[in-house]
């Protein structure tokens, strides 16, 4: 039903105005770029369809009636010549600029592009991921964004040259004789079947795109290295390739739909151009001349042969500005979805306030938070405060809600009640980056780039005195002694995917490599999930021990499911079902015999033995 309606939304034609700004918006696009590129496209149309011509259906006629008229040859060899110095110079220059300038200027509006869409991308929220029709939306803009974008230019380009030439052949058309106008004329009658065939193209591009999706995430998933594990064991290279198949299926399926019509409207397009238009003004033009005569009032045997020519060029050029103004249609549908995007209103925004610099009280009050596609809330009625310098262990069984309130403290996404307090100030009242920027944050699904380890650990540009600093903080994290005896050090670029002496490194390597990056740049806050989850025990041991020596004075938040590691923090708060279930000192806790107590002795049991009692 969604799906239906969403399709009848796609085939409903954009209001003109739409269309013109969606054009416009393109047009704008490469002149912001690169003026010069628009200007030099778009004037050698001109050139080329004045060019064309003069040196197609004029020509022809000056020369038939000049034979026929008694003309001097000098005159029409002075025309030639004027016409192959002007072609020969106009083309020589454009083809200077189409080999040399045009490349570089092309580039430079593809750069431009990626820049409007990229510092969009990074600003949109998370939440925008997980919903479907923007997603979607997303994912086009940035895969069609470019081309779009200069097709419009193409179209233009081509509207041009065409209205040129039918303008011309029209004008000489109707002064032999004006009825031939009717016969040029019928192609706009057929703009209604270009423009259904459009309408199935654009639905079968549609349904193409997202079945594609489908088959390259399969296709990923043979060749991406995150896969090979999981893909070489039971069934799964079977489960992929069948749902490969099906996506071929579906294609087929789509393709079979959209096909039938695209043939049946284009057969009646050609059928009406060849038949009607240019076979008819044929055998009427053949009438005019044989059957009435020239001394009657029909036509001349040197215009007969320039109707015969330039019928053709009318309609081919009608048939083909009625094509061009279905492809400004096309296209205004598909930059709807890049103004979508681009025009998105980021609703997670920031205020005026500086945030600060130094660790101070972090307050949780009343917080509420539901997924846009959940149907319950995840987080209900939290409240806690972090202290100046406090480290607090976040503990709780899995899908408590623990990353969900790191993401909210980020400011990831915003909490639907309730509020965070920064230094008594509701957190919405600081500059977004910068109060992001008070957070050195490890995520539990941290990702490495195919960059140096420096940038890696630095995730910003770097600055002088920066690779001591990557430097120490490799040693903080306990990975340094890896990165030490890579043969280019913290300026080895990790994995060998653009990179022959690229570096590979395990799981637990490439966590403590992230882990450096909290403490590459002092920031009040800390924010672990989850940091040594592929650490063995004493690893994990040494980085706690670490962290809590390099984190004196900063605000620590960890999630950690080993709870030996909670022992080591000033207070534990232990969250239950989207809430704040337990919260004290591990002692505390214990003391208490509740849920944290219980936890803390059956994993104890698990690492010491049943019989080894736990009494705090
Ligand atoms: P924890 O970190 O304690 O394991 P999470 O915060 O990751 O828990 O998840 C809490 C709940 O929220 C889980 O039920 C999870 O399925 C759900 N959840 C997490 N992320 C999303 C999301 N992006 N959209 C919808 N539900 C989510």
């Amino acid at each position: 039903m969604k799906k239906e309606k969403e399709k009848k939304e796609k085939k409903k034609k954009l209001p003109l105005g739409r269309t013109v700004s969606n054009n416009l918006f393109a047009l704008k696009a490469i002149f912001a770029a690169s003026p010069i590129y628009l200007l030099v496209y778009l004037g050698s149309s001109f050139i080329y369809g004045t060019v064309e011509f003069l040196s197609e259906g004029y020509l022809l006629r000056m020369i038939v009636n000049g034979i026929e008229g008694g003309r001097s040859v000098e005159s029409i060899v002075l025309f030639v010549v004027i016409l192959a110095t002007v072609s020969l110079t106009s083309f020589t220059a454009l083809s200077w600029f189409w080999n040399v300038i045009s490349p570089i200027e092309q580039r430079k509006v593809g750069a431009h592009i990626e820049k409007m869409l990229f510092s969009k991308a990074a600003k949109v929220e998370l939440a925008c991921y997980e919903d479907p029709v923007f997603y979607d939306k997303y994912v086009k803009a940035m895969d069609e964004a470019y081309d779009r974008i200069l097709k419009v230019m193409y179209t233009l380009d081509d509207l041009i040259a065409r209205f040129i030439a039918l303008f011309a052949n029209s004008l000489l058309l109707f002064v032999i004789d004006p009825v031939l106008i009717l016969f040029g004329l019928f192609p706009l009658v057929l703009g209604v079947f270009r423009r259904l065939e459009n309408i199935a193209s654009h639905d079968l591009e549609s349904e193409k795109k997202q079945v594609n999706r489908r088959a390259e995430y399969v296709k990923r998933t043979f060749y991406l290295g995150e896969y090979a594990k999981e893909m070489r064991s039971g069934g799964m290279y079977g489960n992929m390739l069948r749902d490969l198949r099906a996506t071929f299926e579906e294609y087929k399926k789509i393709t079979k739909k959209y096909g039938l019509k695209k043939a049946i409207y284009g057969y009646i397009q050609r059928f009406g151009l060849e038949v009607v238009t240019i076979l008819g003004a044929t055998l009427y033009s053949v009438w005019s001349t044989m059957v009435i005569g020239s001394e009657n009032g029909g036509m001349s045997v040197g215009d007969c042969i320039v109707v015969i020519g330039s019928i053709g060029t009318i309609s081919y050029c009608l048939n083909n500005l009625v094509q061009n103004f279905a492809e400004f249609g096309e296209h205004a549908l598909f930059l709807e979805d890049v103004r979508y995007f681009l025009d998105y209103e980021i609703k997670l925004v920031g205020g005026e306030r500086m945030a600060p610099t130094e660790s101070v009280e972090l307050e949780v009050r009343g917080l509420s938070f539901r997924y846009g596609n959940s149907e319950k809330d995840t987080l209900h009625d939290v409240n806690f405060t972090l202290h100046k310098g406090e480290r607090i262990a976040l503990v709780g069984s899995n899908g408590s809600g623990k990353t969900t309130l790191v993401k909210l403290l980020l400011r990831l996404y915003d909490a639907s009640e309730g509020e965070i307090l920064m230094d008594g100030v509701n957190v919405k009242e600081y500059d977004l980056k910068g109060y992001r920027d008070c957070f050195g944050t490890v995520f539990q699904d941290f990702k490495m780039f195919s960059l140096s380890v420096k940038d890696n650990v630095l995730l910003r540009p770097s600055v002088e005195g920066d690779a001591q600093r990557v430097r120490d903080a490799l040693v903080e994290s306990g990975a340094y002694g890896r990165v030490e005896r890579m043969e280019k050090g913290i300026d080895t670029i990790l994995t060998r995917e653009f990179d022959d002496k690229g570096e590979n490194l395990s799981i637990g390597e490439q966590q403590k490599l992230s882990l450096a990056r909290v403490f590459a740049d002092r920031t009040p806050f800390i924010l672990l999930d989850e940091p040594s989850s592929a650490l063995d025990p004493i690893a994990e041991y040494k980085m706690f021990e670490n962290m809590m020596r390099a984190t004196e004075g900063r605000s620590v938040i960890f999630i950690s499911h080993r709870l030996s590691s909670a022992v080591l923090a000033d207070r534990v708060l232990l969250m239950d079902d989207g809430t704040v279930a337990e919260c004290g000192t591990h002692s505390e806790l214990l003391a208490k015999n509740g849920m944290y107590a219980d936890m803390f002795r059956r994993q104890a049991e698990n690492y010491l033995g049943s019989e080894v009692s736990v009494n705090g």
